[in-house]
């Protein structure tokens, strides 16, 4: 019993809160949301609250590749759901929460990906991080192969796995095979790895991959999240581009980037598929997707898998931007996709440039920081899309330039570089 009158000491939680953020902030890298409304209809015009008054902006950062959050067929079908079924699923998909919405985008999504089953989850980090960690539990002293630049969502499944982890290094398909070789043949394997990885811009070798994975029987995992809706015939993503989908044991999504609503999922086959809506806590727990955003997620995903217009005028916005920039002397930083890394080189520059853009010139992108790129690779990460014209390009270079100039930051693409940007222009 305490002592009437003693001294209590307590632990002061506010200040354990508040140097922490400090210690974020001393680095440069504190994280402030830029407060945006966008437009319907008026992509990638937005409004921006964050300044004395609201003010006409331009996206040049979002991960809604296509434009598809606005597109009017994804809006007529998420009206259509909340007017026929109201607004939330009701339950988890054990429990009241299975929709024939999300019956029926499971069944698209598996066509898309050639699987014989997809599963739904609540975003595409939840989809990674339920996968990997159960993946682990079902393989009996199963090895996962990962590859060091994986998403933080992949990270976190298979640490929670807890099962025995190796990392090779990017892209690097002589690491991955030296380290397949001292694992014996018997044990299960699971080659984790992306095919577009979001920050570089850089898309792995997933013919070479797989070649490794027949020769010593490994498992496939592969986060296509970059990359459906906009690579292959039907927006399958790069392994469907490259032809090799059919060779992938399993293929991980997001509904949230090009296919512009929410969600993330799995395809694979169906003993995959019902083993992990058996087993994945983070599947099992928690409120099955809104059957709106389901409704809104199925007819992106129809519209895109029947045509290539979007996705055509997509590479051509990106290569044109990756040589425009090049030709300016902007440090582009040499991306073989969609995505146009700006190298800065500095956190605390890489947001002034963004405060510069967005201040002076309403051009809103995002300044890319640490832990999300390592350090001194800060980096702006501008995201074309098919609804960005030359004007908006011509707006941006002169601002880029600009700002390049005014905050004294370095320049100069390397020739390799313009060269490979010039060469990809349709
Ligand atoms: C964004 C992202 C995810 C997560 O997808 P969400 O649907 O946004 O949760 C997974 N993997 C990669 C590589 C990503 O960039």
């Amino acid at each position: 019993m305490r002592q009437r009158g003693a001294p209590v000491v307590t632990y002061d939680y506010q200040k354990a809160f508040a140097s922490a953020v400090s210690a974020v902030r001393a680095e440069g890298r504190y994280r402030v949301f830029a407060d945006i409304e966008r437009q319907r209809g008026r992509f990638p015009r937005a409004i921006y609250h964050g300044g004395d008054k609201p003010k006409e902006i331009t996206v040049w950062c979002s991960n809604d590749y296509l434009g598809m959050g606005q597109h009017e067929c994804v809006i007529a079908a998420i009206k259509n759901a909340a007017d026929r079924v109201g607004a939330g699923a009701g339950g988890t998909r054990n429990i009241a929460g299975t929709t024939h919405y999300h019956v029926l985008l499971e069944r698209e999504l598996a066509g898309l990906h050639k699987k014989e089953a997809a599963l739904l989850f609540t975003s595409g980090y939840v989809a990674n991080e339920a996968t990997l960690a159960t993946l682990s539990k079902i393989l009996p002293d199963s090895v996962i192969l990962s590859d060091e630049l994986n998403h933080a969502s992949m990270i976190e499944g298979i640490r929670g796995g807890r099962g025995a982890k190796l990392v090779w290094r990017h892209n690097d398909v002589a690491h991955l095979e030296s380290l397949l070789k001292e694992i014996p043949p018997g044990r299960p394997k699971v080659i984790a790895f992306e095919s577009v990885y979001s920050m570089d811009g850089d898309i792995s070798p997933i013919g070479a991959i797989c070649d490794l994975a027949e020769k010593y029987g490994a498992f496939t995992y592969l986060d296509e999240v970059h990359a459906v809706g906009l690579y292959g015939a039907e927006g399958g993503g790069v392994a469907q581009r490259d032809g090799v989908e059919t060779r992938i044991d399993l293929i991980e999504g997001t509904l949230g980037k090009a296919f512009g609503v929410m969600g993330g999922y799995i395809a694979a086959s169906a003993a995959v598929i019902d083993a992990v809506r058996s087993y994945a806590s983070g599947f099992i727990f928690t409120t099955a997707l809104s059957p709106v955003l389901v409704a809104g997620a199925l007819r992106s995903v129809k519209i895109l898998r029947t045509s290539n217009n979007l996705r055509e005028r997509h590479q051509e916005r990106a290569a044109t931007l990756k040589a425009r920039l090049a030709a300016e002397g902007l440090p582009v930083m040499p991306s073989v996709s969609h995505i146009v890394p700006v190298r800065v080189g500095d956190p605390v520059q890489c947001k002034a440039v963004s405060d510069y853009l967005l201040d002076r010139r309403s051009i809103y992108v995002q300044p890319i920081n640490y832990p999300t790129v390592p350090k001194g690779t800060e980096r702006l990460r501008l995201t074309p899309t098919p609804l960005h014209t030359d004007n908006d390009m011509d707006e941006l270079v002169d601002a880029l330039n600009e700002a390049w100039d005014a905050l004294r930051i370095g320049r100069g693409a390397a020739p390799a570089v313009l060269a490979k940007a010039e060469a990809a222009l349709p």
